[in-house]
């Protein structure tokens, strides 16, 4: 939020960093939340560019992630100057652009991770046959269950932008639990791998260690669970 953009005849410059933006090694545009206005009320003083990322005084220095990549980066800005012509909404109504494309982001980022999902629920049948353990077997059988919970709920979710237009509150569901159940299954996998799954550097490994960050990128679950919380049950909203 401390990234300021200061407007000056037909373009505003752009002085700032942010952390935490994936793919901007290999994108060609971002969308950047300045703040254009210090002294405006809290949420008042934003407003949404879209940037590009070939413009002299952008600078992307890559982030080593814990599986090895580094498919998230830290974008330095100075002095970068951006066209009046790609402001996304007005002056100062950054936030209400920004939420706007949460919604939007949660709202359909679900069937992709679910189809991601059920690839790996695949593999982790592939890996359970033959096992007998009455309480692995349960724990399988979760996942598979979680798994068709989360294909229903996405198809709500998709009925809801058929007819409003507008994605719903179920895409905060859809992330979340998407997210909880990617954990707990590269878990079990490498459980069910036994002495294996302790020097594998495989697949699952990998899936393992990339799924820390699932609880965290595109809203925290605690985040999450206030927006279930507020528009899903209608309880009042958290402080
Ligand atoms: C793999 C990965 C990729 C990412 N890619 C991008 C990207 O491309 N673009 C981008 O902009 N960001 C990206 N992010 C950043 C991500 O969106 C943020 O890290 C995330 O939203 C959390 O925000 P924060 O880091 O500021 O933590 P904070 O908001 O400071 O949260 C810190 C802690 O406080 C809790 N907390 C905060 N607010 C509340 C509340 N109201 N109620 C209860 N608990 C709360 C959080 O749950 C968390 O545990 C990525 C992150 C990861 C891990």
């Amino acid at each position: 939020m401390r990234t300021r953009a200061e407007r000056r005849d037909g373009h505003y410059v752009v002085n700032g960093q942010k952390v935490w933006s994936s793919f901007a090694h290999i994108a060609d545009f971002c969308i950047l939340v300045t703040l254009s206005d210090p002294d405006a009320p809290r949420y008042q003083g934003l407003t949404y560019l879209i940037v590009d990322m070939h413009s002299p005084g952008v600078e992307v220095r890559p982030l080593r992630q814990i599986t090895g990549e580094a498919e998230f980066n830290e974008i330095f800005f100075t002095d970068v100057e951006v066209p009046v012509e790609n402001r996304l909404g007005e002056e100062g109504e950054g936030w209400q652009v920004a939420m706007t494309t949460l919604l939007h982001e949660r709202g359909t980022l679900g069937f992709a991770l679910t189809a991601v999902l059920e690839v790996s629920v695949r593999k982790l049948l592939v890996l359970a046959e033959g096992v007998e353990d009455a309480d692995l077997r349960q724990r399988i059988a979760r996942e598979w269950i979680e798994l068709q919970a989360l294909r229903f709920t996405n198809y709500r979710s998709l009925t809801t932008l058929m007819k409003t237009g507008i994605p719903g509150p179920e895409g905060s569901i859809a992330k979340l639990q998407w997210s909880l159940a990617n954990q707990r299954l590269t878990k079990l996998a490498r459980e069910l791998l036994g002495h294996d799954g302790i020097v594998d550097d495989g697949w699952w490994n990998y899936q393992q260690l990339r799924s820390r960050g699932n609880t965290i990128e595109a809203g925290t679950s605690e985040v999450l669970r206030n927006i279930v919380a507020e528009r899903v049950l209608g309880l009042p909203r958290s402080r």
